[in-house]
C-alpha cells in the first residue's frame, strides 16, 4: 500500500462514534478507487441505519456539554483542528489527489482552503461569544431586550466527492463554532481524506460524541440520517435529486435544511474584454478539477465581435493542457473521479455528436489508464439542447455568440440554476453592472473563482437554499433568541 495511505491508519475500521472507531453494525465492505491507476486503494464498510442510531445518540449525549462550552473555548478546538490539518498537509493533499484524481496542486489548494476555514470559524466563535446578550431596543419605557444565539442542536452533514475536506470544512467549522454536535457523512467515493479528521479530532481533545463520522452510501447512511428524528438540522451538498430527497425527509418534524446543489453557470465575455484574461478564466472555469465543480462556468456567452478569436484561443489552450497522473508535477488535469462519472460525461459527448455539434479541441491522446475525458468546446450550442441546459460535471464547455449585453444577460439567466457566474469585461464598472443583473449567488468580475471563508457561498433558484461561509454560514447553525425583561436597576 502506498505511503500516503498511512495517513488513515484505521482504514480497516468502520464508524467513528464517541471518539473511537467502532465496528459497523453492517458487514458490507466496498473498495475505494484510485481513478488514475484504476486500482483499489482501500476498503471501507458501508454502514446501515443502526450505525446512524448509534452516532445520533452519541451526538445527543454530547450536546449539552458542548453547548455549555464557552464559545472562545470552542474556537480553541477549531484552531487545533486547523493545526492538525496543517501538520498532515502534504500527506492529506497526496491522499486527496490519489482518491479524487485532482492534480496535486489543486489538492494543496483544498487543504489550504480547509485550514483557513477552520481558522476563520475559530475567530467567529470568539466573536459569537462577544455578541451574546447584545442589548436591543425593547421600545418600552421599563423593559429591555437582549439577543442570544443558541446552537440548533444535533446536525446531520452530508457531502459529495469533488472537494474532499473543503465541503466538509464549510459545514463542520461553523457547526462546531455554533455549539452543535455533528454526525458527518462524507461521500463514499472519496472517504479517505475525511477519515483523517477522526484522528485530528482526538488529537485536538474534542469531547467524545461532538464529532461523529459515518461511512457508507446514500441508502445505508444518507437517507436514514436525513429522516432520523434525533437530527435537528440537515446540511447537504450534492446533486439536485438527492437534495430534494433530503428536503422531503426534513419536512418530517419541520426540520430546517441548507442545500448546496448543482449549477450550469455562465461566463459572459464582452467585446472589450482582454482576450488572454477571458481565455484563462474560461479554461479555469471549466477545466479546474476536470470540470467537476458545482460552480463550473460551463456556458460561455461571448460578444460576436470577439467570438471567433476567443474560440480559437480556448481550443489552443485546451489542446495544450497536460492530462495525466495527478501526483506528477506539471499535470494540468487528472481523470474524472470514477468510471461512472466518465461514462456520464461521455454520454453528453455522444449526444453532442448526435446533434451534429462541432468541437475542434480534440487533439488529445488520452493517457492509457485512468477515467479521462478530453476537454472540449462546443460552439453555437442550441439553447434547447440538453448540453446547454443540464449540469454535465466534466470538462465540456458549451458556447454561444451574442449581439450585446442584454442578450448575454437574458441567456445567462435562462436556466433553472443560479449558483455562480463570471463576467469578463474591459471596464470593471460595466462588468459589475452586468453582475448586478445576473441571477447567481456568486459573481466574479475579471477574477478567478475565489471563495474565502469570510465570504459567502450558495445558490439562487434550484442551486440551493441558504448560504455557507462567512456570517451567514454560522447563522445556519444558530437559533436567534430574544429575551425581554424589566430594565436592570
Ligand atoms: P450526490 O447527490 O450523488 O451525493 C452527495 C452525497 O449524498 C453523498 O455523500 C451521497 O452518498 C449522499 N446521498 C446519496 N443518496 C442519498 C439519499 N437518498 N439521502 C441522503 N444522502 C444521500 O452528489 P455527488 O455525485 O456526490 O456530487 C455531485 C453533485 O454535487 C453535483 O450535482 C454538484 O453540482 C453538487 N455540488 C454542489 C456544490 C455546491 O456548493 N452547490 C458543491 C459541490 C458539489
Amino acid at each position: 500500500m502506498p505511503a500516503y495511505i498511512n495517513v488513515c491508519k484505521d482504514t480497516l475500521s468502520d464508524q467513528f462514534i464517541d471518539n473511537a472507531w467502532v465496528p459497523s453494525k453492517s458487514k458490507t465492505r466496498r473498495p475505494v478507487l484510485d481513478p488514475y491507476q484504476e486500482t483499489h486503494i482501500a476498503e471501507v464498510t458501508y454502514g446501515d441505519p443502526a450505525d446512524v442510531d448509534a452516532a445520533v445518540s452519541a451526538a445527543r449525549r454530547a450536546l449539552p456539554g458542548w453547548q455549555a462550552t464557552p464559545e472562545a473555548r470552542r474556537g480553541e478546538y477549531l484552531e487545533a483542528i486547523a493545526a492538525g490539518l496543517e501538520t498532515r498537509r502534504q500527506a492529506l493533499a497526496e491522499l486527496s489527489s490519489r482518491n479524487n484524481g485532482k492534480p496535486l496542486a489543486e489538492a494543496y489548494q483544498d487543504l489550504d482552503d480547509a485550514i483557513a476555514c477552520y481558522r476563520h470559524y475559530a475567530q467567529a466563535a470568539v466573536a459569537l461569544g462577544q455578541r451574546q446578550g447584545t442589548v436591543e431596543d425593547a421600545d418600552q419605557p421599563d423593559l429591555e431586550a437582549r439577543h442570544y444565539w443558541d446552537a440548533i442542536g444535533v446536525v446531520g452533514l452530508i457531502t459529495p466527492w469533488n472537494f474532499p475536506l473543503v465541503s466538509s470544512a464549510w459545514k463542520l467549522a461553523p457547526a462546531l463554532a455554533a455549539g452543535c454536535t455533528v454526525v458527518f457523512k462524507p461521500s463514499e467515493i472519496t472517504p479517505l481524506p475525511e477519515r483523517a479528521l477522526a484522528e485530528i479530532v482526538i488529537e485536538a481533545g474534542l469531547p467524545p460524541g461532538v464529532f461523529n463520522l459515518l461511512q457508507g452510501d446514500g441508502e445505508g447512511i444518507g437517507a436514514p440520517l436525513s429522516r432520523h428524528p434525533g437530527i435537528d438540522k440537515l446540511s447537504f451538498t450534492g446533486s439536485n435529486p438527492v437534495g430534494e430527497a433530503v428536503m422531503r425527509a426534513a419536512a418530517q418534524g419541520v426540520r430546517p435544511v441548507s442545500l448546496e446543489l448543482g449549477g450550469k453557470s455562465p461566463i459572459l465575455v464582452t467585446e472589450d474584454a482582454d482576450l488572454a484574461l477571458a481565455r484563462d478564466l474560461v479554461i479555469a472555469g471549466i477545466c479546474y478539477n476536470a470540470g467537476q465543480m458545482c460552480s463550473a462556468t460551463s456556458r460561455l456567452l461571448v460578444h460576436e465581435r470577439l467570438a471567433d478569436e476567443l474560440y480559437a484561443a480556448i481550443d489552443a489552450a485546451m489542446a495544450e493542457l497536460r492530462l495525466g497522473d495527478p501526483l506528477t508535477a506539471g499535470t494540468d488535469m487528472g481523470p474524472l473521479v470514477s468510471a461512472t462519472q466518465r461514462d456520464r460525461v461521455q454520454g453528453y459527448v455522444a449526444l453532442a455528436e448526435e446533434q451534429g455539434l462541432g468541437s475542434e479541441t480534440l487533439t488529445h491522446a488520452l493517457p492509457e489508464q485512468g477515467f479521462f475525458v478530453a476537454p472540449r468546446l462546443y460552439r453555437e450550442v442550441p439553447t434547447t439542447s440538453r448540453l446547454w441546459q443540464e449540469e454535465i460535471f466534466g470538462p465540456v464547455l458549451c458556447a454561444r455568440r451574442v449581439a450585446d449585453d442584454a442578450e448575454a444577460i437574458a441567456l445567462a439567466n435562462d436556466s433553472d440554476f443560479g449558483l455562480a457566474a463570471t463576467v469578463v469585461a474591459g471596464d470593471p464598472d460595466r462588468a459589475e453592472a452586468i453582475a448586478r443583473r445576473l441571477e447567481a449567488g456568486n459573481v466574479w468580475c475579471n477574477s478567478d473563482q475565489i471563495a474565502p471563508p469570510q465570504g459567502s457561498w450558495g445558490g439562487m433558484k434550484r442551486s440551493g437554499i441558504g448560504r455557507e461561509l462567512g456570517d451567514a454560514g454560522l447563522d445556519a447553525y444558530l437559533e436567534l433568541k430574544r429575551i425581554t425583561r424589566p430594565l436592570r436597576a
